[in-house]
């Protein structure tokens, strides 16, 4: 850390009088930076702004300095922290193996709900209890709720409503939230209890749904479930799964996001499968770090720590999985160029970079062309393109330029919220390549579809 930056510090006069924060996460997680710098090429806000305050090394110092009590959480020193995208970049970065994740994550949900000088929860806002903890966890509601606005696409009402600039009176979240909205498919029959193997019977796996993927890309948890089968694998989807918790967790609602942790492990405990497929890269990170979020937000809780790490052993992306199994070869060619964007929670918190590319090699007459900055956010991150408007938008259009060099006629990821992000920017960019998943590609090359 620089003197520049040290000096720059707001130092607390009396900070023994203030509620000590941080203290739920172990020291030496701070202790593992030593302050290189390596990891600040690899930030995309740092990228961004050149503000060191907005890469990891600062974020750590300034997490480190407020667990010390040696800083008070000003609204200043909150932004930076906030701005985080908690893509993890850095840690595929960092050569000292730092958890970032697991610094920022639990540090949040000791800070977002609490109010430092006066030691009292904060209250959450209309947005919060109303959209997203009251509404995007809940596949069901959220699918009532887009029914209006797929019928305003289908009647026009809704271009009319973008061209006349009647968005502009909706709150700026809600504005965002009309932006980030792709074209609503028709969701088709839901998803059966039970999908038998195709051929011979190599495996038996769950089918994790989750809650915006389930309401938005029902048609990819679709061709999910059809590749696995046309992989010989038997197919179970329990009715009784819920949202993977990260929404709750990744805004410093820690309590919640433990009940759905234990919902799932005891929906998926039942059905005796071999493994818990997930195809949305957010929810698979969130779901593989169930065990250590037990061991953070309930410690000495070993029954609920053990029950979720069991569960925990069990997840794997649908490409990881697949590629393991051996995947069987598919024979209908689809010859297109596409680039694949790596979505953070895959290549960062799960490191899975190869197997995508790996599967979509298979497909006859496909080429892969290399996407620059492939690895860099594209600002979605959960739920921060509603809540970092500014940021979002600029490593939105980052990505998009990027994707617009390659030349591809179609751009492939692994992630539900990556999907909506560049579907929105390349819309704003006057493009209507199609975003898409690596299992509808497999998919369409299995069945010539
Ligand atoms: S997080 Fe890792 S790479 Fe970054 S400054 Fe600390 S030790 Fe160096
Ligand atoms: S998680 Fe991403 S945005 Fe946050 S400090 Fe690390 S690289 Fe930067």
């Amino acid at each position: 850390m620089t003197a520049t930056h040290e000096q720059s510090l707001p130092v607390l006069p009396n900070s023994t009088e203030l509620p000590r924060l941080g203290t739920t996460i172990p020291y030496e997680r701070f202790l593992d930076c030593v302050h290189c710098g390596l990891c600040t090429a690899a930030c995309p806000t740092y990228l961004e702004t050149g503000d060191e305050n907005n890469s990891p090394r600062g974020r750590i110092y300034l997490m480190r300095a407020i667990t010390d009590g040696r800083i008070e959480l000003t609204d200043t020193i909150r932004g930076h922290l906030d701005l985080c995208l908690d893509c993890r970049s850095c840690e595929t970065a960092c050569p000292s193996g730092v958890q970032y994740g697991r610094l920022i994550e639990p540090f949040r949900v000791e800070t977002l709900h609490h109010d430092q000088k006066s030691g009292r929860p904060v209250q959450d806002g209309w947005f919060q209890k109303g959209i997203l903890f009251g509404l995007f966890p809940y596949a069901g509601r959220l699918r009532w709720a887009l029914a209006p606005a797929k019928l305003a696409q289908r009647l026009g009402i809704d271009a009319l409503m973008t061209r006349w600039g009647l968005t502009r009176l909706l709150p700026e979240k809600l504005r965002r939230m009309h932006r980030l909205l792709p074209t609503l498919q028709d969701r088709g029959p839901s998803l059966p209890d039970f999908l038998p193997a195709i051929g011979p019977r190599r495996a038996r796996v769950g089918l994790f749904t989750g809650c915006v993927a389930d309401a938005m890309f029902h048609h990819v948890h679709w061709a999910t479930a059809r590749v696995l089968q046309a992989n010989g694998c038997d197919v179970v989807i329990p009715k009784q799964q819920v949202c993977c918790g990260a929404i709750h967790y990744h805004n410093g609602a820690g309590e919640p996001a433990l009940g759905l942790a234990l919902t799932n492990s005891q929906a998926f405990a039942k059905e005796n499968v071999d493994a818990v497929i997930v195809n949305v890269a957010g929810c698979g990170s969130m779901l593989k770090d169930y065990g250590h979020m037990a061991e953070e937000l309930a410690p000495g809780h070993a029954t609920a720590h053990e029950e979720l790490s069991r569960f925990t052993a069990k997840i794997q992306d649908v490409s990881e999985f697949l590629a393991k199994l051996g995947p069987i070869a598919p024979t209908h060619a689809i010859p297109q160029k596409v680039t694949y964007h790596d979505a953070c929670h895959l290549c960062h918190a799960q490191k899975i970079r190869e197997q995508p590319r790996q599967l979509l090699s298979l497909i006859p007459g496909l080429e892969v062309v290399p996407l620059p900055e492939s690895e860099i956010c594209c600002g979605a991150a959960g739920s921060y393109n509603l809540t970092q408007g500014e940021m979002a938008d600029r490593l939105g259009r980052r990505k998009v330029e990027n994707i617009l060099s390659t030349g591809a006629t179609a751009v492939v990821m692994g992630n539900a919220g990556c999907s909506l992000q560049i579907q929105a920017e390349l819309k704003a960019a006057g493009s209507s390549m199609p975003v898409l998943h690596p299992m509808e590609l497999l998919d369409q090359a299995y069945r010539g579809a």
